[in-house]
C-alpha cells in the first residue's frame, strides 16, 4: 500500500539556465535590495569580482573569506562589513563554504540571503544551517535562512576541478538515495530523487572526459538542484551521520568522504529499502545492484573510494563507529556497531560494497 506522508513546499525561487548570472541585477531589485556584500571563499576571489561586476552600482563590496564550517568570527565581520558598507543583503557565490556564511549572516544578523551556487553539494536548497564556535560546530534548521532566490548558472561550474566535479556530484547523489528511504520521504521528493540521480550519473561521466562541456555541466547542475531540494525536504540516515562523524572528527574532506561512504551505506540499507532500491535501478540503470553502479561510477570517474586514501588510519574505526551509534539517525536498517564496523573496514579499504546476491 502507498505510505500516508505530509509534503511541505519551501519558499524559494530558482533561476537556472546557462548565462542567467546576467539575470541577478534584476533578481536583486525584485527583492526590494539595493546593495548586497558579495560573499565567496578566497579561492574564487575572482568569482566573487565577476558577480560584482555584473551587479555594478548594486554591490556594496566582497568579502573572500568564506571558510569550511563557518567559523563564528567570519560571519560577525560580515556582518560588521555590511553595517559600514550599508549593505542590504548577502549574495553567496561558491560551494556549501561561501553559502554556509550567508545562512550563517541570515540567521545572526537578518540580512536576506541570495545564492549562486558553484558547486554541487546543495546547501542553497536547504534551511539548515552551522557555525562553529569555540571549535564547536552547532547546527540547526531555520526558515530564514533558505536563500530568497538562487541563480544556478553552468557557466559558473566550468572551472570546478575534475576531482571536486566527481566527487561533489556524488555528494549530491547521497542526498537523493538518503531522500528515497527517508522516514518523511513523499511522493513528489521521490521524483526529484530518482531524476537528480539519473541527471548526476548521465552527466559527470562527460564531465570526466570534458570539464568545459557546458552542456554536461548544465546536467549535472540541474541534477545537483534537485539533489539539494531533497536534502531540505527529508530528514537523513546513516550515510551522513557517518559522514558528519567522519569530517567532524577527523576532519576528513567533506565531498570526498561522501563518495567513498555512499556505496556502502547504500549497500547497508538496500535489504530494507526496496522502494528506494527500485527506484535507483531505474535511475542507474543498474539492476539488481545499485551500491554496487555507485562504487563502480566513482571508480570510472577517478574519484577516490576508500577512507585509507582520505587520510584515515585503521585505527580510528573503532572510535568512529562507537560515534555513529551514539544518537544514531533514523534509518530503514537497525543500526548496530557490528554492521556499521564491517561497513567502515570495506570503506577504509576500498573494498567494493557487499552484493545483495550474496558472493
Ligand atoms: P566548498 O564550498 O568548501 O568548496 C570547495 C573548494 O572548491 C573551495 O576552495 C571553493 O573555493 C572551490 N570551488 C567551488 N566552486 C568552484 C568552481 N566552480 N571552480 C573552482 N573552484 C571552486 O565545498 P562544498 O563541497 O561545496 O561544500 C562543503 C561545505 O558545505 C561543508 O562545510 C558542508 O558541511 C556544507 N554543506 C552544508 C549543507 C547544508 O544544507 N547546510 C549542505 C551541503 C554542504
Amino acid at each position: 500500500m502507498r505510505p500516508a506522508f505530509t509534503y511541505q513546499a519551501l519558499p524559494m525561487r530558482v533561476v537556472f539556465g546557462a548565462g542567467v548570472l546576467a539575470k541577478l541585477p534584476a533578481e536583486i531589485d525584485r527583492l526590494g535590495l539595493r546593495r548586497v556584500l558579495v560573499l565567496s571563499s578566497p579561492e574564487q576571489r575572482d568569482t566573487g569580482r565577476l558577480v560584482a561586476d555584473v551587479l555594478g552600482d548594486q554591490t556594496a563590496g566582497v568579502l573572500a573569506e568564506a571558510r569550511m564550517h563557518v567559523p563564528v568570527e567570519v560571519a560577525d565581520r560580515a556582518r560588521d562589513l555590511a553595517a559600514e558598507l550599508r549593505a542590504d543583503g548577502c549574495v553567496a557565490v561558491g560551494g556549501g563554504s561561501a553559502v554556509g556564511l550567508g545562512k550563517a549572516i541570515a540567521l545572526k544578523h537578518g540580512l536576506p540571503l541570495v545564492a549562486v551556487p558553484t558547486t554541487y553539494a546543495g546547501s542553497e536548497m536547504t534551511p539548515v544551517w552551522g557555525l562553529t564556535e569555540n571549535g564547536v560546530k552547532r547546527t540547526g534548521r531555520d526558515e530564514r535562512v533558505l536563500p530568497r532566490t538562487v541563480v544556478y548558472d553552468p557557466e559558473l561550474t566550468l572551472t570546478l576541478p575534475a576531482e571536486l566535479s566527481a566527487t561533489s556530484g556524488m555528494n549530491a547523489m547521497a542526498h537523493a538515495v538518503e531522500g528515497l528511504y527517508a522516514p518523511d520521504a513523499t511522493p513528489v521528493v521521490s521524483l526529484m530523487a530518482e531524476e537528480g540521480v539519473r541527471a548526476l550519473a548521465a552527466a559527470l561521466p562527460r564531465i570526466a572526459a570534458d570539464g568545459g562541456h557546458i552542456d554536461a555541466r548544465a546536467e549535472a547542475q540541474y541534477g545537483a538542484w534537485l539533489c539539494g531540494a531533497v536534502l531540505g525536504a527529508t530528514t537523513m540516515s546513516l550515510h551522513h551521520k557517518l559522514c558528519h562523524t567522519l569530517g567532524g572528527t577527523l576532519d576528513l574532506p567533506h565531498a570526498q568522504t561522501h563518495t567513498v561512504i555512499l556505496p556502502h551505506s547504500l549497500a547497508y540499507n538496500a535489504g530494507s529499502a526496496p522502494r528506494a532500491i527500485a527506484a535507483l535501478f531505474r535511475a542507474l540503470d543498474a539492476s539488481p545492484d545499485p551500491s554496487r553502479a555507485l562504487w563502480e561510477l566513482a571508480g570510472r570517474l577517478g574519484a577516490p573510494r576508500s577512507l585509507r586514501a582520505l587520510g584515515m588510519a585503521r585505527e580510528d574505526i573503532p572510535r568512529i563507529v562507537e560515534l555513529a551509534i551514539t544518537n544514531a539517525y533514523a534509518n530503514p536498517r537497525p543500526v548496530t556497531a557490528v554492521a556499521v564496523e564491517a561497513l567502515l573496514r570495506a570503506a577504509w579499504a576500498g573494498e567494493p560494497p557487499p552484493s545483495p546476491l550474496g558472493g
